[in-house]
């Protein structure tokens, strides 16, 4: 295993398989196994305190490293091409240790105006308690990034394609800007996942993500991780995630692993059903409109085309009737279960309005591009003629 987590040309389906194992087995296991314990042993009182300073090598404690965390930690990272990852209890966990762990009183934060519901809140509502102010900005438009810009900005974070709208912001035009000015460029990339897209190699200094989405891809787990380009910002999220004890559980790591094993399969094959969909939903005299970054009318497909290997399997669209012609379809479907969360191999459909952009007041939704009638799909790795058929049967519905 050494060997070969040390060849670097291995391609990406390889890796997601070969990263992220012990370093040398310990009975032959293919499998990494659980190392459920909280604590670990020192040889001698002189072995724990090297361990402390950092003299010696050798896990201490679970809170502040684990060999299966380590496991998922260093798969997820050579897949991001990062230089160290950071496994977290949750994507918001992943954050959390970003906007807290970089950021302090009197710095200002620029984020993108679409994000997930919480990272929205957690900006524009906490943030503030720490001294910390923020402006939310058009990323889709450089020009405007520009302008936004404050002698005290640190950091700029955005999520592309973002949650819901599917908006895609050029990160290497992101990049001219804050590396200029030495401001950290965050990129939440949990829709795309580093199958389809891998922020650090377009000039983005961190990634986060939501495990819980597709790198685990079952739906049974919750898990985040924040990857880095450098030792230095490294340091800083580890201290934060050990102080403030929002690491991640063995087991959890376990699962996720179990998972990341497959992304690639599960990624191309949902997302060539996504790409189906969307041609269908066009299509369909029932729908109003449809916005997934692979329809060559989406505004931000040849960006889209350019940073990422595929468009993903994250879609929304209005149907005729508004808010209660997609209640109707949503209330219709078979294989599309009525959830919130994404990325598994079951297709979900939810309503962001009142969902998972509940905690948005109507006006900052609308700012966001989140209309009332806006209904999502994470199209899974089901027979794509059975989610068709079971959308048209739906859509039918609708007077
Ligand atoms: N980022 C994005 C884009 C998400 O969609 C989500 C959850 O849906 C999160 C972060 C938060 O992840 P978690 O639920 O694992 O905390």
């Amino acid at each position: 295993m050494q060997d070969r987590e040390k060849d670097v040309s291995m391609g990406r389906a390889t890796a997601a398989i070969h990263r992220g194992g012990l370093g040398a087995p310990i009975y032959g296991e293919v499998s990494v196994p659980i190392f459920q314990t909280s604590t670990f042993g020192f040889p001698s009182a002189e072995a724990g305190a090297a361990r402390f300073t950092g003299a010696e090598p050798g896990f201490i404690y679970t809170r502040m490293g684990n060999p299966t965390v380590h496991a998922l930690e260093e798969a997820v990272t050579a897949l991001e091409q990062g230089a160290a990852g950071h496994a977290t209890a949750t994507g918001m966990a992943a954050i959390a240790a970003v906007l807290l762990g970089l950021l302090g009183q009197g710095d200002h934060l620029l984020a993108g105006d679409c994000l997930y519901g919480p990272t929205h809140t957690v900006i524009d509502r906490e943030l503030p308690r720490f001294g910390i102010s923020a402006t939310f900005v058009d990323t889709a438009d450089p020009a405007r990034v520009a302008e936004a810009l404050q002698p005290n900005t640190r950091l700029l974070f955005v999520e592309t394609p973002a949650n819901p709208t599917l908006k895609i912001t050029d990160l290497s035009a992101m990049a001219r800007l804050t590396r200029e000015r030495g401001i950290l460029l965050a990129v939440d990339n949990t829709f795309a996942t580093p199958r389809l897209q891998r922020p650090l190699t377009l000039g983005a200094d961190l990634v986060v993500h939501s495990l819980t989405k597709y790198l685990n891809g079952h739906s049974d787990v919750l898990g985040g991780m924040v990857i880095v380009n450098q030792v230095e910002i490294s340091k800083k999220i580890r201290r934060f995630l050990n102080l403030f004890g929002g690491t991640m559980d063995p087991h959890q790591a376990w699962l996720i692993l179990r998972g990341v094993r497959t992304l690639a399969l599960r990624v191309d094959k949902a997302q060539a059903n996504a790409q189906k969909i969307a041609d269908f939903l066009e299509q369909h005299p029932r729908v109003e409109w449809v916005r997934y970054p692979g329809l060559s009318h989406h505004p931000g497909h040849d960006v889209a085309r350019k940073q990422m290997d595929g468009f993903g399997a994250m879609l929304c669209f209005g149907v005729k009737g508004g808010l209660a012609g997609g209640r109707m379809l949503m209330n219709h479907l078979r294989f599309f279960t009525l959830a919130v969360s994404l990325g598994g191999v079951e297709s979900l459909v939810q309503h962001p309005a009142s969902m998972t952009h509940a905690g948005l007041s109507r006006e900052e939704r609308l700012a966001e591009g989140i209309s009332d009638e806006m209904v999502r799909l994470s199209v899974g790795c089901e027979d794509v003629e059975d989610l068709i058929a079971d959308l048209d049967q739906a859509l039918q519905g609708i007077p």
